[in-house]
C-alpha cells in the first residue's frame, strides 16, 4: 500500500511534524509488523527524524542549517537561485524508514518524524510505503 499525505509549509524553512498522519497510514494499513517508508519527491525539501519535546532543537537545526549553507553564497550557479534549499534538502535526505512493531512506528521516546522544508511555503507531497 502506498498512500499520499499532503503537507502545507508556512515559511521558508520549517520543520513540519508528520508523525501523526504517517502513523494513520500505518493504523489504515492493518501491517502489526512491517516497516514503514516516508519518501518526499521534492529537491528542495526532505525528511528527517529528530527530538519533538524541545521545540528549541527544532529551531537549532534550522538555525544551523541557514549558517551552513548561505543562501546569497555569490558562488552558486543553479539559475532558480534556490540552491541553498536544494543543498539542505541533500543535507537532510528524502526518505526516512522506520520500523513497525504492534502496528505502530517504533521510534524512540523522543523522536518524531519531521518533514523539512527549505523552499517555502508550498503545497508539497509525501509519499508512505508500508511493507
Ligand atoms: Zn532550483
Amino acid at each position: 500500500m502506498i498512500k499520499e499525505l499532503s503537507v502545507k509549509t508556512h515559511s521558508h524553512s520549517e520543520l513540519v511534524n508528520i508523525t501523526g498522519l504517517v502513523q494513520e497510514a500505518v493504523s489504515e494499513s492493518k501491517v502489526t509488523e512491517g516497516v514503514c517508508i516516508v519518501f518526499v519527491p521534492h529537491t528542495t525539501a526532505g525528511v528527517t527524524i529528530n527530538e519533538n519535546a524541545d521545540p528549541d532543537v527544532k529551531s537549532d537545526i534550522l538555525m544551523k542549517l541557514d549558517k551552513l549553507v548561505d543562501w546569497n553564497d555569490r558562488d552558486y550557479r543553479h539559475d532558480e537561485g534556490n540552491s541553498a534549499g536544494h543543498i539542505k534538502a541533500t543535507m537532510t535526505g528524502f526518505s526516512q524508514s522506520v520500523i513497525i512493531q504492534n502496528g505502530q512506528l517504533q521510534l524512540g521516546t523522543w523522536q518524531h518524524i519531521y518533514f523539512a522544508e527549505f523552499d517555502g511555503p508550498r503545497s508539497r507531497r509525501v509519499k508512505v510505503k508500508i511493507i
